[in-house]
């Protein structure tokens, strides 16, 4: 796919190299991305006015499989960030799409970033996000977490809220990139 980097091989936490800062202004978006969201490819689109590249990681948990497998989660996002990258002066790498182990802050710093990247939806988020940060900071103060908001029409979109729709036959096509549309179709069509 032109212009998104895939690192289908993971990174885990425990084989990264020490903090090496990068002459790029690097984020990671940590996420479940299960499945990528409109508000999520907004984040993203958004994070690129303040950043050379943006890592979209995928925390890879081994006691939840998930709605979609991490590969199929991967090949989503990199359909619905495929966008960002075609325009003729966007450069390889802004985008960067990856799976990672263990915690955050270290997959971080292992990658260079200089920022975390959380969304913030409502003031629900902002505790947990709050305590995350500040966790965070304490473990490696050198990486800022930077929090972004979604346009008032994103607020409520969740991938949890789109999984639930589906779920019902309800109509949730609105919310996600089309790939995710279409995945989603396939998914709902498959015996349980
Ligand atoms: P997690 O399980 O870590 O919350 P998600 O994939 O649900 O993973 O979300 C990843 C990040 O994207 C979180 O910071 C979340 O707040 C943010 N996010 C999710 N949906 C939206 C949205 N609609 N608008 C803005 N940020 C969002």
């Amino acid at each position: 796919m032109v212009g998104i980097i895939l690192r289908s091989v993971s990174a885990s936490a425990s084989d990264d190299p020490p903090d090496l800062a990068s002459p790029l202004r690097i984020a990671v978006y940590p996420g479940s991305f299960d499945p990528i969201t409109n508000g999520h490819v907004e984040i993203v689109e958004r994070a690129l006015h303040l950043f050379d590249r943006v890592i979209v990681a995928i925390g890879r948990h081994a006691s939840k499989p998930g709605y979609f497998p991490i590969e199929e989660r991967m090949e989503l996002i990199s359909a619905s960030l495929m966008h960002l990258t075609h325009a003729p002066h966007q450069r390889p790498g802004r985008v960067v799409v990856a799976q990672f182990e263990g915690l955050v802050i270290r997959y971080a710093a292992a990658q260079g970033a200089r920022a975390i990247l959380r969304g913030l939806r409502g003031h629900g988020d902002v505790e947990p996000e709050f305590q995350m940060a500040l966790a965070n900071r304490d473990m490696v103060p050198t990486i800022e977490t930077v929090f972004l908001v979604p346009r008032p029409a994103q607020q409520y979109v969740s991938s949890s809220l789109i999984r639930e729709i589906a779920h019902h036959g309800g109509e949730f096509e609105r919310y996600v990139p089309a790939a995710v549309a279409e995945a989603m179709h396939r998914r709902r069509a498959r015996p349980v």
